[in-house]
């Protein structure tokens, strides 16, 4: 029996900056993939979907909670609720529409084996019933880099998964992680990212830095002294090579503004990509430059 005064989730609920205003719908618990060594959001939960029932209960807890007019848009919780069949997620954009007669559209996080699971046409299908937007985290476009962090597939194969996302014409976010690469790669880390963004087009980039969290594998890499982080410098520089490196003819929307990031940068590519680069410069070259300090891990 649900007494509407509350909305129930499992664990911790993550969701991207952006989506601060939208209703979190837990549609699946944790991550179907869950390796990523530098991830430690769902290290406390087992994949699995939520039954039909229970997210039904949920988004009537929700209507009951905010009103069924208030909702316009819905966050698909855990970690990568794309992994779920095409048919099961048109099922549950269809219970949002219902449900919520203001409702715009759902997001949603989409690991690389979510996306190559699914066809241009699942993608379209779903952008149509309400899911035009797919927030994915490469979080670089280096090979090696890519197999030390774990995740699962190569650049080539991220850029296949994405490109179904852009093809369909739905729009997709694009992380990239600051420092992953530690100095020995940190040019090769830049380049290669540079080249994954241009070849998948996303509509927006946006570059976050790596912020060790303890109990995950990159954190124990860092502290036995495997893997060496760039200092402020070469956090600036990698970021610089990475955006002289960008080529978006089509439009992008960058941004360089989450809390990890000690300086706030953002704007549109092509178009911002000299200023952006300016602004850099200037910084680089400007040691006493007052930089946002270092966020504590506990606190993303
Ligand atoms: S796919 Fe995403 S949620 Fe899953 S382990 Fe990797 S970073 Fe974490």
């Amino acid at each position: 029996m649900l007494n509407g005064s509350t909305m129930r989730y499992q664990g911790t609920v993550y969701r991207p900056p952006s989506e601060a205003q939208s209703l979190i719908l837990q549609a699946t618990l944790g991550c179907s993939y869950n390796r990523c060594t530098y991830c430690a959001m769902y290290q406390d939960k087992r994949f699995r979907p939520r039954p039909a029932d229970e997210l039904t209960e949920d988004i009537a807890l929700a209507v009951a909670y905010h009103g069924a007019e208030n909702v316009r848009r819905v966050f698909l919780a855990d970690g990568d609720a794309l992994i779920l069949r095409t048919g099961r997620l048109l099922e549950i954009l269809g219970e949002l529409k219902a449900a919520f007669p203001n409702f715009e559209r759902a997001s949603v996080y989409a690991s690389p084996q979510a996306m190559l699971k699914k066809s241009v046409e699942d993608i379209r299908a779903l952008e149509e019933a309400g899911l035009p937007l797919y927030y994915t985290g490469p979080e670089t476009g280096d090979a090696v880099v890519m197999e030390r962090i774990a995740k699962g597939v190569t650049p080539d194969e991220f850029i296949e998964g994405s490109r179904r996302i852009v093809d369909a014409g739905a729009k997709l976010s694009a992380i990239l992680l600051l420092g992953i690469g530690g100095v020995e790669r940190s040019e090769e880390h830049a380049h290669g990212s540079a080249r994954l963004i241009n070849a998948i087009e996303p509509r927006y980039v946006s570059t976050l830095t790596l912020t060790p969290v303890p109990g995950t594998p990159i954190h124990d890499e860092i502290q036995r002294g495997e893997l060496v982080l760039p200092d402020e410098h070469g956090i600036l520089t990698e970021l610089r090579s990475m955006l002289a490196g960008f080529d978006l003819p089509r439009g992008a929307i960058f941004r360089s503004n989450h809390a990890s990031n000690q300086l706030p940068l953002g704007g549109t590519l092509n178009k911002d990509r000299d200023a952006l680069l300016a602004t850099l410069d200037h910084v680089i070259d400007t040691p006493a430059f007052p930089l946002r300090p270092r966020i504590d891990p506990r606190l993303l």
